[in-house]
């Protein structure tokens, strides 16, 4: 990853090619008080001036930590007007501190007249209160910034005193004054080699030096890419996202400009030519930028990073690296293909469909439980890489558990529209881990059960059509007795096993038969159900919760069988 912050931050760093300089700081002030050396270093006279814009680029002044030093690494700094003694010493042992990086700096004499000088001057001219003083030197009547060996040794010694070292630096490969302790990243850490990838273990061992203007580059990157955090859904941290071109395109001028603006969904649009207003979405936000990345060709790729700030430290909680525009191409294919055969008219799919079944495991504990578990997914989504079936059902079925619970404790109808969105989110990771999108037929009941990815084996039909009548029976009892549903108990938290379902059968046949809603189609239903069971292994393969998961999407999918079949004959609660 540092590689590519390092390119990106070439890229948006191209037009200063002086990053790389130690340079000196604008400073302001209201009075500069000058004290005039000769060659030799005797003091001559104190003068000043008021003008100190247009003597700031003489000043060198630079803030540095250094108290002994009144906080400067030059001759310039604030004058302590209450302790002037103080304010001398410091320029004494700024004079020593510069003269170890050049020996022609001139040395200052006799401190003790040059304070005295000093305190009988702002004797005649008191300082005012809240007047900011700046006191400098001139030596031969030039200022610190026109003595070269004044500059020279500032730049040395403000590089050493950041712990920069003789060494080659592991990004541009140049022999120079490198560090190993400097690093905008808090979390780029030694250990964490895969964050460094492209450069040699040797490098690391040495502890990743780095000169000065690569340190610069990559702050720079880190800068603009700070700025600008976006949210896939609130189940994960938010995430960065860093452009990496891909061969030698950064050569490309449009390319460069593009980096430069790549977070600017304006910008973005312009560039891609979007003209239409109705724009796709799967992530949470207004606007999702995921959707004009799309458009871009495979000649960059990006690297997402998922930190979360804890305190003052970055913690990376997930890093997708090299995802090409094709590979969010095809997330935003697999969901149009939910969509389209879930028909999700008024609902979109986006990450938080998927998202909310990664929150907590038990809704009333304070711990997100289930982020990492949810990172890891995303991981595969983005990278196309199987993730285990059993794994996801024992999420999404704990979501529709959590759904039982509350429409138990009489919170509506909860448990249909988890079910729906349980199984677009199956339907969605089949289609991104493994590229599974066969074409749901929901033509006819036969072949919507043969045709739903998710129901392999005669019992797990047999119980999806099962669910489907139960949510008939829920929805008729629902609507006829003031929002009561005594069935939803029979249910028993979606944990029934063969025999519990093998028992639910006749009591749900029975009781549609007392609300009169065992029509036809109903019949129609029931008997096919029989028919699967009849044709089913001994004993089901299937464990509970993917038994309890297929008859919960059987409830999820009632409504869409039913509009299918009856159109408007339906009777709603
Ligand atoms: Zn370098």
């Amino acid at each position: 990853m540092i590689g590519a912050l390092y390119e990106f931050g070439k890229i948006l760093t191209r037009n200063k090619p002086n990053l790389g300089e130690v340079s000196p700081e604008k400073v302001s002030a209201d009075r500069l008080i000058i004290l005039n050396f000769d060659l030799e270093g005797n003091l001559t006279d104190i003068e000043e001036s008021r003008n100190i814009s247009e003597l700031a680029d003489k000043l060198l002044y630079k803030k540095v930590r250094a108290s002994r030093r009144c906080n400067s690494c030059t001759p310039t700094f604030f004058l302590n007007v209450k302790e002037p003694d103080k304010s001398i010493k410091c320029l004494k042992a700024i004079f020593n501190w510069l003269k170890k990086y050049n020996s022609r700096i001139p040395e200052l004499k006799d401190f003790k007249k040059i304070t005295a000088t000093l305190k009988n001057y702002l004797l005649n001219f008191p300082p005012k209160k809240k007047e900011k003083t700046l006191l400098t030197v001139r030596i031969d009547r030039k200022f610190p910034a026109e003595i070269p060996a004044i500059v020279e040794a500032f730049k040395i010694g403000y590089l050493e005193e950041l712990g920069f070292t003789n060494g080659v630096c592991a990004l541009c490969g140049k022999k120079t004054k490198v560090s190993g302790k400097k690093s905008p990243f808090a979390f780029y850490t030694l250990d964490k080699i895969g964050y460094l990838s492209g450069f040699s273990i040797e490098r690391h061992y040495r502890g990743f030096p780095i000169c000065f203007k690569c340190l610069r580059i990559l702050e720079e990157a880190k800068r603009i890419i700070e700025k600008h955090t976006f949210v896939l859904t609130k189940a994960a941290p938010k995430y960065w996202f860093i452009p990496n071109p891909v061969l030698s395109e950064t050569t490309e001028e449009k390319l460069e400009e593009l980096f430069e603006n790549i977070y600017d969904l304006e910008y973005l649009k312009r560039y891609l030519k979007l003209t239409k207003t109705e724009f796709q979405k799967l992530s949470d936000t207004d606007e999702d930028i995921l959707d004009l990345l799309k458009e871009l060709k495979d000649s960059l790729t990006f690297h997402l990073v998922f930190v979360e700030k804890n305190q003052s430290q970055e913690l990376i909680r997930l890093h997708i690296q090299d995802v090409y525009p094709s590979r969010i191409r095809k997330l935003f294919e697999a969901k149009f293909y939910v969509e389209r055969n879930l028909n999700l008219n008024l609902k979109e799919f986006t990450f938080n469909t998927v998202g909310q079944f990664f929150w907590k495991w038990d809704k009333e504990s304070k711990n997100r439980n289930l982020q990492k578990y949810f990172l890891e997914l995303l991981d595969r989504i983005f990278r196309k890489i199987p993730y285990s079936e059993k794994l996801l059902i024992k999420f999404l079925l704990n979501g529709i558990r959590q759904a039982y619970k509350e429409e138990l404790e009489g919170g509506g109808k909860k448990i249909p529209y988890k079910s729906l969105d349980a199984i677009a989110s199956f339907l969605f990771v089949k289609a991104t881990t493994e590229g599974v999108m066969s074409e749901i037929k929901n033509n006819d009941i036969r072949n919507l059960v043969e045709s739903l990815p998710l129901l392999k084996s005669p019992e797990a039909k047999g119980l999806f059509l099962l669910g489907i009548l139960t949510q008939r029976l829920l929805d008729k009892q629902a609507g006829s007795r003031e929002g009561n549903k005594p069935f939803l108990k029979k249910l028993s938290g979606f944990k029934l096993n063969e025999r519990g379902f093998k028992k639910l059968m006749p009591e749900l046949r029975e009781k549609m038969e007392a609300y009169e809603i065992f029509g036809k189609f109903e019949r129609e239903l029931f008997d096919l159900a029989s028919e699967y069971f009849a044709q089913s292994n001994k004993p089901w393969k299937l464990s509970l919760e993917e038994m309890n998961f297929v008859f919960a999407v059987g409830m999820g999918m009632k409504n869409r069988v039913y509009d299918k079949h009856f159109n408007s004959e339906e009777d709603q609660p």
